[in-house]
């Protein structure tokens, strides 16, 4: 009986020893799955911001070259002015290189305007791309360590279940399922110890009669309110 309920007892603080190991192996995961997260959310913003800038260059791309264009104009209209004949040609003439060259004062400002634009739009990308650079760098070195960390961690939980192995091979099938359904159940303590009267898996007092059984260490005992197997400590 004892035998049984020690073997029950070195099983329970392997078994928690494990739980804590597979507990801080998803703290790491989730620590890497959050900075990952974070990194796309950035490379989206900096995507984003890179497609917009894409946009303004091509718009301010086609204003200059509508620019070229006028100024053409301005020329060709202007080489027309030595073979004016009539006062009325010639006033038509200008009136048209006055319009050719408002309208390349017009595309001036549009390309202004634009390049303001891309130049703000352009900080801001710059911004997002020192903070992608910084999370990257930050999710590399973060990985190499947590890398070696879930190493030894795995390490030490396949020892760890080998001992398990070795100690439930060792105890009957129903006694050991009995405990694991337990164990699961009631937040990783199957096996709670007895002190004056009381289980400290739940608190509660064990009847009398129960608790003199227990003292007699004849039979295993499970507490009547949280059905933990209970064990006494005997020294
Ligand atoms: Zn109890």
């Amino acid at each position: 009986m004892y035998e049984k309920m020690n073997l029950l007892r070195e099983l329970q603080e392997v078994d928690q020893e494990l739980a804590e190991l597979a507990t801080a192996r998803a703290g790491f995961e989730g620590e890497l799955q959050g900075l990952s997260d974070e990194k796309i959310r950035v490379q989206g913003m900096v995507d984003e911001l890179q497609s917009q800038l894409d946009e303004l260059q091509g718009e301010e791309a086609q204003f200059r070259r509508e620019q070229v264009a006028e100024k053409d104009q301005i020329i060709k209209v202007e080489s027309r002015l030595p073979d004016i004949q009539t006062q009325k040609e010639y006033v038509a003439v200008l009136k048209e290189i006055d319009m050719a060259k408002k309208a390349s004062l017009e595309t001036q400002a549009k390309i202004a305007a634009k390049d303001k634009e891309i130049a703000e739009l352009q900080a801001d990308f710059d911004e997002k791309q020192t903070e992608l650079t910084a999370i990257s760098e930050k999710c590399a070195a973060r990985q190499a360590e947590v890398d070696s960390l879930l190493q030894e961690s795995d390490k030490k939980y396949s020892a760890r279940q080998s001992t398990r192995d070795s100690l439930a091979k060792d105890l009957p099938k129903s006694l050991l399922s009995k405990y694991q359904r337990i164990f699961t159940r009631r937040g990783g303590l199957a096996v709670a110890r007895v002190i004056e009267g009381a289980c400290l898996g739940c608190n509660m007092q064990l009847p009398p009669q129960q608790y003199n059984r227990l003292q007699r260490g004849t039979e295993l005992q499970s507490c009547p309110h949280c059905n933990r197997l209970l064990y006494m400590d005997r020294d």
